[in-house]
């Protein structure tokens, strides 16, 4: 029987690599660049690290978390976002001693027990930044440039910038109630999941995709008109600080993310780029989850970008496979010892060369150079080689060249300088 991958774990592929990796080494080069530090964590922490940190009442506590026991009993989790692992690694080799600001991110997969549908899995990867210790709304502004730049670098358009203030412990549960009390006279209208969450997380009911439910919450109060003066002015300075960076933004109050642990500044980067629109990367602040964590008082504010999504919108025309630069045909016993020599020395200096194993005619090589996208062949020919030297073909405008076998190496170099 064949073994096959499990439902909803993905295999990327050779040919779907670059993407990533461009991806990958964009965001490490922006971040490093705002002075943020790379951290990895463990995949698997204890359950209540996310039970807690996360909130008990969401979805991904709830319904989604890949959850079992181990051979000594304990109940694990394979982490379903970075944030408070992230967190507890603060805390727990207590990096605020060396300062008590850091700026953190991280780069992995990610595991939620959801329905496989097309383009999402179970096991996903998400690139998370972070800053602890910093409750100015400087910074806020500071790691949404971030975000916004790195979006633009790895060729993202039409972006929009959406911003919303969810509050804090003083000021929420007071427009908490207000929710209630509002959707209570509605609760006809909503599903089975939200007239629990009224009682629970009234909050979560703005993300529920039932269209009772969108309709029911539709005219519902606004957090913004609802919190406190300290929360007001932070939020006006993140505007301030947000038009200074030259970033603009629309204000939408009914973004609320899903998660309990956010607090004051929440946004989401939206693309128009492929007609429809798409959330491309959310975040906020989240002040409170150091406590539900480990009872330290240390502001937070940091967003995730899932990569699936991100991919998925990387323009079309740009070429993100490495092919060959150099593959190189041989046509004797003797040009096949010449030819591993010189292969060896262009891996070492990095310039990627492939050669044919099997001993095959020249026509065959010249059909695998060709579908490999070689973009130059070097033909060993008996002949040739005995005058020392070798036939350099351009495979992109067929011209050919002989050059000295002495001179091949620099040759090839400056050719494919910047391919
Ligand atoms: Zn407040
Ligand atoms: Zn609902």
């Amino acid at each position: 029987m064949e073994i096959k991958a499990i439902r909803g774990f993905n295999d990327i592929l050779p040919d779907e690599i670059g993407k990533w990796q461009f991806v990958e080494d964009t965001a490490r080069e922006v971040f490093e660049g705002f002075g943020f530090s790379e951290i990895r964590i463990p995949i698997i922490e204890r359950t209540e690290l996310f039970s807690r940190g996360i909130g008990e009442v969401t979805d991904i506590v709830e319904k989604e978390m890949y959850t079992f026991t181990d051979k000594s009993g304990n109940s694990l989790t394979l982490r379903p976002e970075a944030t408070a692992s992230i967190a507890r690694a603060y805390i727990e080799h207590q990096l605020y001693t060396f300062d008590p600001v850091a700026k953190l991110y991280c780069i992995g997969p990610m595991f939620r027990y959801e329905k496989p549908q097309k383009g999402r899995y179970r096991q996903f990867y998400q690139i998370d930044a972070e800053v602890f210790g910093v409750e100015n709304p400087m910074v806020d502004a500071e790691i949404i440039l971030m975000l916004i730049h790195f979006l633009k670098k790895v060729g993202l358009e039409k972006l929009e910038l959406q911003i919303n203030s969810l509050g804090c412990r003083a000021c929420r549960p007071r427009y908490r109630e207000e929710l209630k009390n509002f959707l209570t006279k509605r609760s006809f209208q909503l599903c089975e999941d939200c007239q629990r969450r009224l009682h629970t997380n009234p909050l979560r009911i703005f993300d529920c995709k039932v269209e009772t439910c969108q309709e029911a919450i539709a005219d519902a109060p606004r957090v913004v008109d609802y919190i406190c003066d300290e929360c007001h002015k932070h939020f006006n300075k993140v505007k301030e600080y947000l038009g200074m960076a030259g970033l603009t933004f629309i204000l939408n109050p009914r973004m609320v993310r899903g998660l309990d642990y956010y607090t004051r500044t929440a946004f989401e980067v939206v693309s128009y780029q492929l007609g429809a629109q798409n959330a491309v990367t959310g975040g906020g602040r989240y002040d409170n989850l150091f406590q539900e964590i480990g009872g330290l008082d240390v502001p937070g504010i940091g967003f995730a970008i899932g990569m699936e999504r991100l991919i998925s919108l990387l323009p079309k025309e740009k070429e993100f496979f490495r092919y060959p630069h150099l593959f190189v045909a041989a046509l004797s016993e003797e040009a096949y010892r010449e030819a591993y020599q010189l292969v060896n020395q262009l891996h070492l200096q990095g310039i990627r060369t492939e050669l044919d194993y099997e001993g095959k005619s020249l026509k065959s090589q010249m059909r695998r150079a060709n579908k490999l996208k070689a973009r130059y062949v070097l033909i060993l020919g008996e002949e040739e080689l005995k005058r020392g030297r070798a036939a350099l073909r351009n495979m992109e405008d067929k011209s050919q060249e002989e050059i000295p076998i002495s001179d091949i190496l620099n040759v090839i170099k400056g050719k494919v300088k910047g391919v």
